[in-house]
C-alpha cells in the first residue's frame, strides 16, 4: 500500500519536501468485526485547507501518518450493513492506495457517473457545497449586482463566477497568471479580470472594474485584497469569508486596515464553512448536475497521476500551480 506520509510539522505553507511516499504491506480485507468499510482510493483532492491541517495544531496529521483529505473511492470490502462492494463513495480519506474508514457515515455514496468521477473532488463535491453556501446562502446575490471573486480560477472560484453570470450579475475575477485571466474572460464567462501580480496597485485595478463599487466579494485570499475591496464596496453591500490563502503561510496574519469602511457603507462580512450547507446537498446536486449537462457550467481540473505526485500538487496551491481544480489520480477504477 504506498502512502504519502507527512514528515514532520509545517510551519509556512507545506512544501513537496515535507511530505515522502512510502510502501507497507496491507490485507486487502475489512478486519474480522470491523464495523467501517476498506476503500481503493481513486482521486485525491488537493484543498488548502490541508496545509493547516499539517501545522501542530490540535486535530491535525500526526508526523509520520499518511495525509488526510478529501478524495473519491471504491468500496472493496465492508463490515457496515449500508455499504457493499463496488460502491463508489466521496468524503474523508487517506492519502494512500487502499484505506480502511472506521466512520463510513461521514461517507457520500455517488450515484451519478455519466460526469466524470473526479468531479466529486470538486463541483460535486466540497468546493462545490463551498461555492453554493457561500454564493447563495452567505452573499444574498441578486440580478443585476456588481460581483467580484478573488483565487477565481480555481476550485470555489471558477464557480462562483459562473453562478453569478447565470443570475445575471456583472462579475470581475483576480487570478495570478495571464492564461488564469484567459480563462476567466474566455472560458468561464466573467465580464472582465486582472492578474492581482502584474497589477500591485489593487485598488486602481478595482476601480477601473468597478467604477460604481461591488455589491458582493467572495473573498478567498485576505490581506491586501480584502484591504482595497473594502474601500470599494458598495451600500449594504456583503463579503463572504470563504479563505485567506494569502496568510496562510504566515504565522502572524497581515493586518486589514479599512474595516471602517464596513461602517459607512453598512456592509456586512461573514465567515462560513461549507460544512454548514451539506444538508442542502441533494439540492445543490440536482441544480448543477443539470447545469453540466445542459452545457451551462464548465469545470476546469488540474490532474496529476500516481501518489508520487501528489506532494507537489498540493504544495503548488500555495504558488498558484494549479489550474483550476487540483486533483491527483491514484487509479481509475
Ligand atoms: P484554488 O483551486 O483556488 O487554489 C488555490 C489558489 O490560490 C492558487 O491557485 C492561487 O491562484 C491562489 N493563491 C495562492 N497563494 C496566493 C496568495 N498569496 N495570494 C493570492 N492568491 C493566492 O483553491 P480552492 O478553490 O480550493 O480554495 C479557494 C479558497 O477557498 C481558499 O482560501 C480556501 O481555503 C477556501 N476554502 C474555504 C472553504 C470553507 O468551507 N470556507 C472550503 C474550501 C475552500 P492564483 O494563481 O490566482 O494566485
Amino acid at each position: 500500500n504506498k502512502q504519502v506520509i507527512l514528515k514532520d510539522y509545517v510551519s509556512g505553507c507545506p512544501e513537496e519536501s515535507d511530505m515522502h511516499v512510502n510502501i507497507v504491506a496491507v490485507t486487502l480485507k475489512v478486519p474480522e468485526g470491523f464495523n467501517g468499510v476498506l476503500v481503493k482510493n481513486l482521486y485525491l483532492s488537493c484543498d488548502p485547507y490541508m496545509g493547516g491541517r499539517m501545522k501542530n495544531k490540535p486535530g491535525g496529521i500526526k508526523p509520520g501518518s499518511s495525509i488526510r483529505g478529501h478524495g473519491v473511492a471504491k468500496v472493496v470490502d465492508s463490515g457496515h450493513p449500508d455499504f457493499k462492494n463496488g460502491d463508489l463513495v466521496w468524503g474523508i480519506t487517506n492519502w494512500e492506495e487502499y484505506s480502511l474508514i472506521d466512520s463510513p457515515e461521514s461517507l457520500h455514496k455517488i450515484e451519478h457517473t455519466d460526469v466524470p468521477l473526479s468531479y466529486y473532488t470538486g463541483i460535486l463535491g466540497m468546493p462545490g457545497m463551498t461555492a453554493y453556501g457561500g454564493f447563495y446562502q452567505v452573499c444574498s446575490p441578486e440580478k443585476g449586482q456588481y460581483v467580484f471573486v478573488s483565487a477565481a480560477s480555481g476550485a470555489v472560484g471558477q464557480l462562483v463566477g459562473q453562478f453569478a453570470k447565470l443570475l445575471g450579475c456583472y462579475v470581475v475575477g483576480s487570478a495570478g497568471t495571464k492564461h488564469k485571466v484567459d480563462l476567466l474572460k474566455n472560458k468561464f464567462g466573467f465580464d472582465h479580470a486582472f492578474n492581482y501580480k502584474e497589477e500591485p496597485n489593487f485598488d486602481a485595478a478595482l476601480k477601473r472594474c468597478f467604477p460604481d463599487g461591488i455589491d458582493i466579494y467572495f473573498d478567498n485570499v485576505g490581506g491586501k485584497m480584502l484591504d482595497a475591496v473594502l474601500l470599494n464596496m458598495r451600500p449594504f453591500g456583503r463579503i463572504a469569508v470563504c479563505g485567506m490563502i494569502s496568510q496562510y503561510g504566515n504565522n502572524q496574519p497581515e493586518g486589514v486596515h479599512n474595516l471602517m469602511a464596513l461602517v459607512g457603507k453598512q456592509a456586512t462580512m461573514e465567515g462560513f464553512r461549507a460544512a454548514n450547507y451539506y444538508h442542502l446537498y441533494p439540492k445543490y446536486l440536482e441544480m448543477v448536475l443539470s447545469y453540466i449537462r445542459q452545457g451551462k457550467i464548465v469545470y476546469v481540473e488540474d490532474i496529476t497521476e500516481g501518489l508520487e505526485s501528489a506532494p507537489a500538487a498540493l504544495a503548488g496551491l500555495f504558488t498558484g500551480r494549479n489550474v483550476g481544480k487540483q486533483v491527483v489520480e491514484v487509479a481509475r477504477e
